[in-house]
């Protein structure tokens, strides 16, 4: 697989879902691949994609896992379907990521990476004990093909991130920074949350986004085209730099359609030229 530039620009993609040859005509080259619950993974899976990715001269640096079941409608749907918190799909989530894991490292991605869902403030509370170790032996089996796991950001405020990852205490152990995603979740400010977990950061979502609405509790916010919400991109950007940030730019966007979805990361691409230089 090539390798990748720092801050060079990349598309957040979902097998099934696009097609590698729409992204490439984006004028990228790199990206994170998302796979759904539903994609199955035997078989030829890893050597097609493998090809493709070869034949596209495209570098993958992380490969998504998303899991059977799990709903973003609002922010008590997220907390009962969302990762490894529910106990009742914890077991069926973990040998899904191990499949996704090994999927990924067949195909020479050095990072994966979810939504653990939201994680307990309470460090003695059950489900955040079950999810810490689960955490930790998925952090191991990655260390074999020397992958990182990350976390994506944004269901909790950056210092119960923190004080999580010290717990975790495993060297491979990685954040996925989605600036939009702790505007969405009405999480805190997403640069001040950068600074926080810098050293942790590995890959970062460029997505945008409104804070949720004062008078519907338990609602999210609304995400938007990159620049036209309340990150503040020209700010994120700026921060990546200061912290040295060496990973790519991923666009992340989630759209009612297909087609407004592929001409909003169109746009996002040209933004983020502008901005990055
Ligand atoms: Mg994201």
């Amino acid at each position: 697989m090539r390798s990748v530039q720092p801050m060079e620009i990349g598309v957040m993609f979902w097998a099934g879902r696009d097609r590698l040859s729409e992204i490439k005509s984006l004028g990228v080259a790199c990206g994170q691949l998302g796979i759904d619950g539903g994609v199955e993974l035997n078989g030829h899976a890893a050597q097609d994609w493998k090809t493709a990715l070869e034949d596209n001269h495209f570098a993958l640096a992380t490969v998504f896992a998303a899991y059977n079941g799990e709903s973003y409608a609002d922010i008590p749907t997220v907390k009962r379907t969302v990762g490894f918190i529910p106990p009742a799909t914890r077991p069926e989530r973990e040998a899904r990521t191990y499949e996704v894991l090994e999927f990924a490292a067949s195909i020479g991605a050095p990072s994966i990476a979810t939504h653990i869902g939201f994680v307990p403030d309470d460090p003695g509370n059950p489900d955040y004990i079950a999810v810490r170790d689960l955490v930790r032996r998925i952090c191991d089996r990655a260390q074999k093909h020397n992958q990182t796991f990350a976390l994506e950001t944004g269901q909790e405020p950056a210092h119960v991130l923190l004080r999580f990852f010290e717990d975790v205490n495993r060297p491979n152990l990685r954040i996925n920074f989605d600036p939009a995603n702790m505007i969405l979740y009405g999480t805190g400010d997403p640069i001040e949350a950068l600074r926080t977990l810098a050293r942790h950061v590995v890959s970062v979502h460029c997505k945008d986004g409104d804070w949720p609405p004062q008078d519907q509790p338990g609602a999210l916010g609304t995400e938007r085209p990159l620049g036209k919400g309340s990150v503040g991109i020209e700010r994120f950007i700026g921060a990546l730099k200061e912290i040295g940030y060496q990973g790519i730019l991923s666009v992340e966007r989630e759209a009612e359609n297909q087609e407004e979805r592929i001409r909003d990361i169109r746009s996002a691409i040209e933004l983020l030229k502008s901005i990055r230089g």
